[in-house]
Formats: C-alpha cells, structure tokens, sequence
C-alpha cells in the first residue's frame, strides 16, 4: 500500500502547518493535535486544533471540528473539492464525520499506530454492542420517515446543506406543500437527495 501513497511537496506544506497548529495548541494547554482544510488550489479555508479539554467535550477533535463546518457552510461540489491535512491521523469517530461531510480528501502525518506507539493511552477501548433485535418494533419510525411523500427531506425550517443551495430546499418544499405537483416536487426532491442527502450524508 505504501507505494500508492502520493503526497506532494505542496502537500507536505499544508501538513507541516497542520503539525503548527497541533504545536501552539500544546503552548495554550490544549491536546497536540491540529488540522485545517484546504480548496482545491491549496488555500487554507478554516484551521482547527484539538479543544475537548478546554471545552470539556469528547467530541472537540479538530478533524470532526472542520468537518461539520464543511457540511454547514460548503455546497457539496466545494466540499468534495477539500483536503483535510491533519497532524494525525483521523479516529473512528471523526473518519464517520469526514465521510458524512463530502469531503474530497485526507492527508495526515502520523499514523494511528504511529500515534499509539508514541502514547499507548490513544489507543481505543472497545465496546461491546448487543443487536440486533426488537426488528418489527424498531422498524416502525424508520418506515415513517422514509415512506413516500413523507416529507422528510424538504422541510423549508431545516438547514438542507451549503448555505448557497439552501434556498433552492427552502423554496423547493414550500412548492412541495402548496401545489402537490408531484412529478416537480419529486424533480426538485431529487437534486439534494443525490447529491448529499441520500448518499453521502445518510440522513
Ligand atoms: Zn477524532
């Protein structure tokens, strides 16, 4: 696998600036992790550093920071066209949000294992998970929200995805609503739904 890995010296900036941002953060008392979002032409959209201590959140890592910010603020082609550069390598937790985001691309330093071999205590525990069961009970909310005409995706009250293409969502389930023109409402339907909703983001 290793000879399949291509990282440019382009790269290797971005990512020496992520391993910047992971520094400072040990300066301020944070955890020594930083990461950042670049577009496609390398310029650095957002930076974010590792704040569960200060924040007292487990969830405060930079990689899932920069990922919700994607979600909420980049239309899906501009977010497919990111790369997350980031001092270590994305966990289980922010490796879901990454994906559920559209981002295009990872670029990390070290690896897990590399990580663990330098602070065993990063290693993650495992949990047990009991399941499935209980199927025709649990099913009962899932067949409701995802029976047709359900309107599950175009509420216009709910933030849709990048803030370019929200009003298009908006206006769309409003248009939904007032007219009951079916084969429009299912046109217009379709166009978040492929594009993010559906697919990448899995609501
Ligand atoms: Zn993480």
């Amino acid at each position: 696998m290793e000879d399949s890995i291509v990282i440019t010296q382009a790269d290797q900036a971005l990512l020496r600036r992520a391993i910047a941002i992971a520094a400072h953060a040990v300066t301020i008392g944070d955890a020594p992790y930083g990461s950042l979002l670049a577009d496609e032409s390398g310029s650095i959209l957002i930076e974010e550093h590792n704040t569960v201590r200060r924040d007292n959140d487990i969830t405060a890592h930079p990689e899932l920071k920069l990922a919700r910010w994607a979600a909420r603020e980049l239309a899906p082609e501009a977010a497919a066209q990111t790369t997350m550069y980031t001092s270590c390598q994305p966990c289980p937790m922010c490796t879901g949000g990454i994906v559920r985001s559209g981002l295009g691309r990872v670029v990390y330093a070290l690896s897990a294992d590399q990580l663990i071999e330098l602070n065993p205590s990063s290693a993650w525990p495992t949990v047990t998970q009991d399941g499935p069961a209980l199927f025709d009970e649990a099913r009962v909310p899932i067949d409701e929200y995802y029976r047709p005409g359900h309107d599950n995706l175009l509420s216009p009250s709910r933030p849709c995805y990048g803030r370019g293409t929200r009003v298009l969502c908006g206006f769309s389930g409003l248009l939904y609503r007032l007219t009951g023109w079916t084969w429009l409402s299912l046109r217009l339907r379709w166009i978040p739904a492929r594009s993010r909703l559906a697919g990448v983001r899995g609501f």
